[in-house]
């Protein structure tokens, strides 16, 4: 043991403070009680060390004396983290650039604020070179991030998307619909964030995105559009009674009514994300997504909606509020945030805020209602400029 310590034959080194170490089997009773200690592999010996000499200078037993200074140490590290935890806040990533719904430039810089409003996040927007759709919000909303972008009449993949994933807590997909493939090796060093436990946040069309990629299905659990059908995985939705139906009939995934005011209704308050919210809340003018079809392996509904035929649904309980367990990574899934109107809804922002700080941490701390949370029959929104 002694004498893995570095540098011990540096006589410059000051002795009184390097650390204490020998074998307890082969220390004598007059070792243990003293403050000398031979090292029988590099014939030195040692004073112990000012904590141990000072600090616990009453206390004999040098067991109990290391029990202390271990102590005093993790103390002091959780106390550390507590003050990391305060002043360095969780480190969250939104990805866009291509995405059919022309409000995305918007609702990323909206999606932005309402998380570090929250004092929980730091975010950063990594962007791809080509940008598809958003059109003059592209202006209104800039990155100045001092990449020259440009902007694209289709669909155009970028062969230098390449994101530092590992360097994030969380990542909120804001790509959507029509969203051309990233690079292999992103796609596989996702995977790997992920699955070694990173945090991944899906916002409505981002469920339409990359429909050919098996993992990306995996994680987000069900899908819709971007050639998802039967092969996809079932049709995930709650009956009349509450439970859970895995439908495998054939067809394609992915439709939605007339966007309207929706009731969203909590089935699981056990979970952090929805633990304490009222559990029927309206939501603001958004699109039902219906007929979401994909593996749902290790997914839990948190909460759904009620899909009216009278507005062109299912009939069916929708799910709203999704998490997936993607190996070690955890995953927040709403269909809810259409436009720019439906994110303003107080209760998106709140959702959204738990749910990205449960895929980052696997814990909400942010359990407070906000005074104009939605009721049962009014919705409640931020105007967001
Ligand atoms: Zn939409």
């Amino acid at each position: 043991m002694g004498d893995r310590v570095p540098n011990i034959h540096d006589p410059n080194r000051s002795l009184p403070t390097i650390q204490y170490e020998f074998e307890w089997s082969q220390a004598t009773p007059e070792q243990l009680a003293g403050g000398v200690v031979w090292n029988a592999a590099t014939g030195y010996q040692r004073r112990r060390s000012w904590i141990s000499s000072k600090l616990f200078r009453g206390v004999q037993d040098m067991r109990i004396r290391t029990l202390l200074i271990v102590t005093v140490m993790l103390c002091a590290l959780s106390f550390l983290q507590v003050v990391r935890g305060a002043d360095s806040p969780l480190k969250a990533l939104i990805i866009d650039g291509q995405n059919n719904h022309g409000a995305w430039p918007k609702t990323t810089m909206m999606m932005k604020k309402y998380l570090e409003d929250s004092g929980l996040f730091q975010v950063d927007i990594a962007r791809t070179r080509f940008t598809w759709q958003g059109d003059d919000l592209l202006e209104k909303y800039p990155l100045n991030d001092g990449v020259d972008r440009s902007a694209e009449k289709q669909p155009r993949p970028d062969p230098d998307f390449a994101p530092d994933f590992s360097g994030y807590n969380v990542v909120i997909s804001n790509f959507g619909f029509g969203a051309a493939p990233w690079p292999e090796n992103t796609q596989v060093a996702f995977e790997k964030y992920v699955r070694e436990g990173g945090g991944f946040v899906v916002i409505h069309a981002a469920d339409n995105s990359f429909g050919d990629w098996k993992e990306f299905n995996r994680m987000i659990g069900l899908g819709g559009w971007g050639g998802r059908n039967e092969k996809s995985g079932p049709y995930v939705y709650l009956d009349a009674d509450g439970k859970t139906v895995r439908d495998t009939s054939p067809g394609n995934g992915g439709s939605h009514g007339s966007q309207h005011e929706f009731e969203i209704v909590i089935r699981n308050a056990e979970h952090p994300i929805t633990s304490g919210l009222p559990r029927n809340w309206l939501h603001s003018k958004d699109e039902l997504y219906d007929r979401l079809r994909g593996p749902g392996e290790d997914m839990q509904i948190l909460a759904t909606a009620f899909s009216s035929p009278s507005q062109g649904g299912t009939g069916r309980h929708e799910p709203m509020i999704m998490t997936v367990q993607y190996d070690k990574g955890r995953i927040f899934h709403t269909p809810m945030g259409h436009a720019d109107y439906s994110m303003e809804c107080v209760g998106f922002i709140t959702v959204l805020i738990r749910g990205t700080e449960w895929a980052a941490t696997g814990n909400v701390t942010r359990t407070e209602i906000p005074a104009d949370f939605p009721t049962a029959n009014a919705a409640s929104s931020r105007k967001f400029d």
